[in-house]
């Protein structure tokens, strides 16, 4: 694992190298590899976490028991059972590691506001990047349409690392969106939960009446698109809906480089997952070069890259985003 590391990539974690590598080292031995999205979720639910590490150093503010802080100075900066960074971590919000195997510091927390509302009991620290990209989309999408509530999901929990019911979801920059929905009229509603649509855009659960809304839908996808604060890596959903935003898309005759970006930045899973929500990943902001790893690690069993960082078509076909 250490060797495979160091050599990927050659340069661009030099900063924050040893912090990766303890990451990764930590966070390789903690997570069994999983056949379904869910599958870690459910067996979390059934029997409680039997290893501290990733709860005790997912807030980034637990340093560890006294004797391991005396550690420091030693060739390694961090609680030495818990595989904390006691320091050298960089200052402000960072996003540390993968999506799937990371931590979160200095998150900011999404609350609900008059376009945005979020789901009670949602985990909803991110990247200052991210939370405010949703905000200023939601409202983007209210001042288009009005009368409309962006339903926001998970995000990450204060201090990122492994949430359940999510594969990454780790480091502050992916978050869940319900779908704008209308009445079986076109008028539009609020949905209070997410609601599963078939390609036909019509409702697979409760209410049985409810329609996904091309326009509002396709509005958030183009206003995320847009935003020039930030930048959306995937937006995942599946590939019935996939369709038919981009039909929307090309009936409106959006611009041909808005159409582009989107047909290569909405990415559909294999399995029908994803006909009830986007899943949102930034990429790595800027200000986070070095600490930030772009995709996810590949954790499929068996697969000749198992444990190593993905590429995004290698995350596409491993779902490793979910
Ligand atoms: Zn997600």
């Amino acid at each position: 694992m250490l060797r495979r590391l160091s050599l990927w990539p050659p340069r661009a974690l030099a900063p924050a190298l040893s912090t990766l590598l303890l990451l990764a080292t930590t966070a390789a031995s903690a997570a069994p590899p999983s056949q379904s999205p869910h599958a870690k979720s459910q067996e979390q639910q059934r029997t409680p976490p039997r290893r501290p590490a990733p709860e005790s150093s997912s807030t980034g503010k637990k340093v560890g028991p006294p004797q391991q802080q005396k550690a420091k100075g030693e060739a390694s900066s961090r609680g030495a059972k818990t595989g904390t960074i006691i320091d050298k971590k960089p200052k402000g919000s960072m996003s540390l590691g993968a999506p799937n195997r990371g931590q979160l510091q200095g998150g900011q927390r999404l609350r609900s506001t008059r376009h945005l509302e979020v789901r009670p009991g949602a985990r909803t620290w991110g990247v200052p990047q991210l939370v405010q990209a949703l905000q200023r989309a939601a409202t983007s999408v209210n001042k288009k349409f009005g009368h409309s509530v962006l339903l926001v999901g998970d995000l990450s929990k204060q201090g990122g690392g492994e949430l359940d019911g999510h594969r990454s979801h780790q480091t502050g920059r992916d978050a869940d969106l319900g779908f704008y929905a209308t009445n079986s009229r076109g008028k539009p509603i609020q949905l209070k939960r997410f609601v599963a649509f078939d390609g036909a855009g019509e409702s697979r659960g409760t209410p049985s009446w409810a329609r996904f809304d091309d326009a509002r839908n396709w509005a958030l996808v183009q206003a995320l698109l847009e935003d020039r604060n930030v930048n959306i890596r995937y937006l995942i959903v599946s590939s019935g809906l996939r369709t038919r935003l981009l039909a929307h898309a090309a009936r409106k005759k959006v611009p041909k480089e808005l159409l582009d970006r989107a047909l290569a930045t909405l990415i559909s899973p294999k399995d029908s997952s994803h006909d009830d929500h986007f899943h949102i990943r930034i990429g790595c902001p800027e200000t986070m070069r070095g600490t930030c790893i772009e995709e996810s690690f590949v954790r499929s069993a068996g697969s000749p890259a198992a444990g190593a960082p993905g590429s995004p078509e290698s995350a596409a076909a491993s779902e490793v985003y979910d």
